[in-house]
């Protein structure tokens, strides 16, 4: 069965209020249906929607980094040492000096946000990037709010780093280094499955008496040759007959056909 969310839940993925989720369905590009629980959403067409929303953020912000950077300084701009406030007599000016320190930061900075940065970096990770430092690490702050609120958490990298003005605590090495080796360990299958595919065409072929091309995409006949000749050519220097006599008969089936 189709995993199905409420329109509060589908809100908060989105990192949008709920009548800012109404607008986007007015607009057409979420669609509603009745459900058990009063009107639902398509998990998946959810998902679909925030990817993208991001990529039109990232069509607007091509540099993710510099984006997350301007995030921060509005939520964090810099105060001016009270020593530069001084009228050309030098006596201190006070009244540009209130000003600056008046300056909205933090929690109050947060309306002057772009949107745009809510979208792409997720409503948890924008409220944790406007937390006193005193309060400990933004990017955990964020992972423990976006848990609570079933919408997506910071990401790792440089982007986040920039829009939290902090490097990655402890346990975020930890969990980063975790994640990592997951990934790794994912790759490895993958190329080990494509070997395994290509191996078994390759025989397959060979048993047609067909020639076997590998899998790169746009590899004319004449770079097939130029490709089995340097490798007849290393069999040779290695001394290794059978495999160049291999080659030559390949460059053969080619240029035959
Ligand atoms: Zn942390």
């Amino acid at each position: 069965m189709k995993e199905t969310w409420t329109i509060s839940r589908a809100a908060n993925y989105l990192s949008v209020s709920e009548p800012g989720l109404r607008k986007i369905m007015l607009r057409g590009e979420l669609t509603a249906s009745a459900g058990p629980r009063g009107k639902e959403v398509a998990a998946d067409d959810v998902r679909d929607l925030h990817t993208r929303r991001q990529m039109a953020v990232i069509g607007r912000h091509p540099n993710a980094v510099a984006f997350a950077q301007e995030t921060h300084d509005v939520l964090w701009p810099e105060q001016p040492a009270a020593h530069l406030f001084v009228n050309a007599d030098g006596s201190p000016d006070a009244a540009t000096m209130a000003r600056a320190m008046a300056q909205k930061r933090g929690k109050d900075a947060l309306v002057y946000v772009d949107p745009d940065a809510v979208t792409l970096f997720g409503r948890s990770s924008v409220t944790a990037a406007a937390l006193p430092r005193e309060k400990g690490c933004r990017a955990c702050w964020a992972s423990l709010d976006a848990s609570m609120y079933d919408r997506p958490g910071p990401g790792r990298g440089m982007a986040y780093r920039k829009l939290f003005g902090q490097q990655p605590c402890e346990r975020d090495f930890a969990e980063w280094a975790v994640a990592e080796r997951l990934e790794r360990a994912a790759e490895k299958a993958v190329q080990a499955q494509l070997g395994r595919i290509e191996m078994s065409r390759k025989a397959q072929a060979e048993a047609a008496g067909k020639i076997w091309r590998p899998a790169v995409p746009g590899e004319s006949a004449a770079q097939l040759v130029t490709r089995h000749q340097a490798a007849m050519r290393t069999a040779q220097q290695r001394n290794n007959p059978t495999l160049a006599e291999w080659h030559a008969r390949q460059i053969q089936r080619v240029k035959e056909q």
